[in-house]
């Protein structure tokens, strides 16, 4: 389309610039860092028309969240939609997602699998990240929307939902990008202390301790994990090995770990795909 990103602040002013040709939407939250950027980027030759959405939004923070103190960076975020090739930026209001305020009004709810892992933490806040999704869905009426690894709950999720309620976008997974020590990028940290950012690779450390020990099978990637986190003193909200949609692990076939751990303020997300050996008895 064109060579400045359009902004736009409702869903007519979208609907205006939108187009008739294929639209790929990237939803973000904004504070936008180089993994966003791929996102963007790995969506820019799947559509004619590139979508950002940058929205931070209420219903996905619990009372007593970061909510009112996420990063907030908007032409920083301009800039980097910009050079990525982006046509439009949406930036909604919050009265105009949610009309009838973020307390009121229709939702998605996730079911068993939004209690689970990040859900047990945060049980509120997949009902919000779907609802939030699907309105966004219904506002830019994507072909295809792009998703990081990095939230691999969420991206689950996402998926489902589509496939469950019949929504017809093409969902599409990017892999995480990482600091060059290993810490996965993330808006939130901008929260971690000099001490705390030193430390806080253990999380993907603990990860590839797991990859490596995977051909031995799962007890051993757990733990091969614990181990580089309990030498960091580091206790994790959790340290869990799924199968790819976060059903059971299968030995002999493709798993995901996933870590969730406090490092000082923020709390902390990352997975690494792997391929688990055959079963083996313990000592084996
Ligand atoms: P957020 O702005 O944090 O809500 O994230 C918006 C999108 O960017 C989500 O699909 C995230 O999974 C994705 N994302 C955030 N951080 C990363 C990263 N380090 N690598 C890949 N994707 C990411």
């Amino acid at each position: 389309m064109s060579d400045v990103p359009t902004v736009v602040r409702t869903p007519a002013e979208l609907a205006a610039v939108r187009g008739e040709g294929t639209v790929a939407l990237v939803p973000t939250m904004g504070a936008l860092h180089d993994g966003h950027v791929q996102l963007m980027k790995h969506a820019r030759p799947l559509a004619q028309t590139v979508v950002v959405s940058i929205f931070v939004n209420p219903t996905q923070f619990a009372p007593g969240e970061d909510f009112e103190a996420y990063p907030r960076t908007l032409d920083a975020d301009l800039e980097r939609c910009d050079e990525a090739g982006v046509d439009v930026v949406l930036l909604p209001e919050v009265a105009t997602m949610y009309p009838d305020g973020p307390d009121s009004g229709v939702v998605v709810e996730p079911g068993p699998l939004g209690r689970v892992l990040e859900g047990e933490q945060r049980p509120t806040h997949f009902r919000g990240v779907l609802t939030v999704v699907a309105k966004l869905f219904g506002i830019v009426r994507p072909d295809v929307a792009v998703f990081g690894e990095k939230d691999f709950q969420q991206l689950v999720l996402i998926r489902r939902m589509v496939r469950e309620l019949s929504m017809g976008v093409d969902v599409v997974g990017c892999p995480i990008v990482r600091e060059a020590d290993g810490l996965a990028m993330s808006s939130r940290n901008v929260y971690l202390g000099a001490d705390d950012r030193a430390r806080a690779s253990v999380l993907h450390r603990a990860l590839t301790a797991g990859v490596d020990a995977a051909p031995r099978g799962a007890e051993h990637v757990l733990a091969a994990a614990r181990a580089v986190l309990d030498a960091e003193g580091v206790v994790p909200d959790y340290l869990t090995l799924t199968g790819p949609d976060l059903d059971e692990a299968v030995p002999g076939q493709e798993a995901r770990l996933l870590i969730a751990a406090r490092i000082g303020t923020p709390r902390l997300l990352d997975n690494i795909g792997l391929v688990l050996g055959p079963t083996t008895h313990e000592g084996a």
